[in-house]
């Protein structure tokens, strides 16, 4: 096993992955940024490095600012977290160049699910249901451009193969818009993400996010860790986590979760990964996978008992996991919320002191948070500052202790979403189940009127 190991990320993750080194007996080697500097999880580091300015340009993200650090320090791999350059191919190959191990899948891997087009042909080929549409990039032919929109039927939507964070993609309903939306959708592919290739998929109306946790060993084993319901989101990005979903029965699960786990053995795949899907009229359409450790990880090691980032690392090691997929039995059902300096309802970001800070406990509740009394939420970075989650016998239970859990929360001196969160509990659908991707921003247009 690592006798030490240089966590390159910040806040939340940074912290969870330090926790699961000093239960595993390994150093921890933290870096930060001048805007970092005071943070309790710095202190609590076994050793720290300033690694530059707030900027995350010239800070997390650099590659020669974080290599050298592991250099001085003697650390034998890098964590990279969530974000950042975790799913940086480059950033990976060099780590390796340099001596160290990655904590992660190899940089193959992570280049090809990097590229979408290139991780839709590999998954395809691998018996994984993927969105119906054009058969790689589209090529510069109009003829052919219009040809493969009527045959997957409109409303298709037009996504940029190096796209991620929700961008680079556009709807068009009609082929009067489809030529020019191409061309747009290219030119603005090309420029934001360096690479002007564009695929076409077919628009699904009303989808759930299912996502499938994987976990492979270098030893030709992989596992699928159930699935997470992510489709409470706003502007694509998630707000509030469950598993397992809602009303998806069992065998639909195991049939694309067993799929999944083949396909990483047949990509040669290792470390935690997972593969996203779009869910519509009981079939699942995958549509990319992330190949890092997730924000929503907890939800699944409560309902599982793996500890996702202790696994990480041991794979990582070279060691084979611990458990085979019969072993995998879910327990309960969790419920995450991802906890956001920002208006409750308007968005904007509220970076600033925190001055009271009074975290939920208990039977069932979890905080993964780097936060405290008197911390300084720095304004350069994302604004999530933590996550509540719990856990019960029953969707029923774990929602009930989310109210308690949040009616304990105080959090002053900045604005967070709790306000939000504490009426979503309480939505008719939500405590239903099963909303679609859509409905927080449709519940969020209506409550404004
Ligand atoms: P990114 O890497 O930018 O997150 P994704 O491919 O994961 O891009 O898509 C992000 C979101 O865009 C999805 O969660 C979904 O809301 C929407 N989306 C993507 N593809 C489709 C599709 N074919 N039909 C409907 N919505 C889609």
């Amino acid at each position: 096993m690592f006798k030490k190991i240089l966590i390159a990320n910040r806040g939340e993750i940074a912290l969870r992955v330090q926790r699961a080194c000093r239960e595993m007996g390994i150093k921890a080697v933290m870096v930060y940024s001048e805007a970092d500097r005071d943070a309790k999880y710095v202190r609590l580091a076994d050793e720290s490095v300033c690694i530059g300015p707030a900027a995350s340009g010239q800070s997390y993200l650099s590659m020669p600012a974080i290599i050298s650090a592991a250099e001085v320090t003697d650390a034998e791999a890098i964590h990279p977290g969530y974000g950042f350059l975790s799913e940086n191919a480059d950033f990976a190959e060099r780590v390796e160049q340099s001596g160290f191990t990655f904590i992660g899948p190899s940089p193959e891997s992570i280049r090809l699910m990097g590229d979408k087009v290139s991780a839709k042909q590999a998954m395809i080929r691998a018996g994984v249901p993927c969105v119906p549409g054009s058969d790689g990039a589209l090529p510069d032919d109009p003829v052919i451009i219009k040809r493969t929109a009527k045959a997957v039927g409109y409303p298709v939507i037009i996504k940029a193969a190096g796209g991620g964070g929700g961008r680079g993609m556009r709807v068009v309903h009609t082929e009067a818009a489809l030529l020019h939306a191409v061309q747009t959708t290219k030119a603005e592919a090309g420029a934001a993400f360096g690479n002007p290739e564009v695929y076409m998929e077919k628009f699904l109306q009303n989808p759930r996010h299912i996502e499938i946790q994987v976990m492979a060993d270098t030893h030709r084993n992989a596992v699928y860790l159930g699935e997470r319901d992510c489709s409470m989101q706003r502007r694509h990005q998630k707000v509030i986590e469950e598993a397992p979903a809602p009303g998806i029965p069992r065998r639909l699960i195991e049939k694309i979760g067993e799929r999944c786990a083949a396909a990483c053995k047949k990509i040669g795949y290792r470390g935690a990964g997972t593969f996203e899907f779009l869910f519509e009229n009981g079939e699942f359409y995958f549509i990319e996978m992330n190949t890092r450790v997730q924000v929503e990880h907890p939800v699944t090691e409560w309902i599982t008992g793996v500890d996702i980032v202790r696994t990480q690392i041991a794979v990582a090691a070279g060691e084979k996991l611990p458990f085979t997929q019969r072993q995998i039995q879910l327990r309960g059902h969790a419920i995450e919320v991802r906890i956001n300096a920002e208006d409750a309802y308007k968005f904007t970001p509220s970076p600033g002191r925190i001055t009271t800070w009074h975290m939920p406990g208990g039977p069932g509740v979890r905080v993964d948070s780097h936060a405290y009394a008197n911390y300084f939420v720095p304004p350069n970075y994302d604004s999530m500052i933590g996550k509540i989650i719990v856990h019960g016998d029953t969707r029923e239970q774990a929602l009930a202790r989310m109210r308690t859990a949040l009616a304990e929360t105080v959090i002053e001196g900045i604005k967070t979403n709790i306000p939000l969160h504490r009426e979503l509990m309480v939505d008719a659908s939500f405590v239903t189940g099963g909303t679609n991707i859509h409905y927080l921003e449709e519940w969020l247009s209506q409550r404004e009127r």
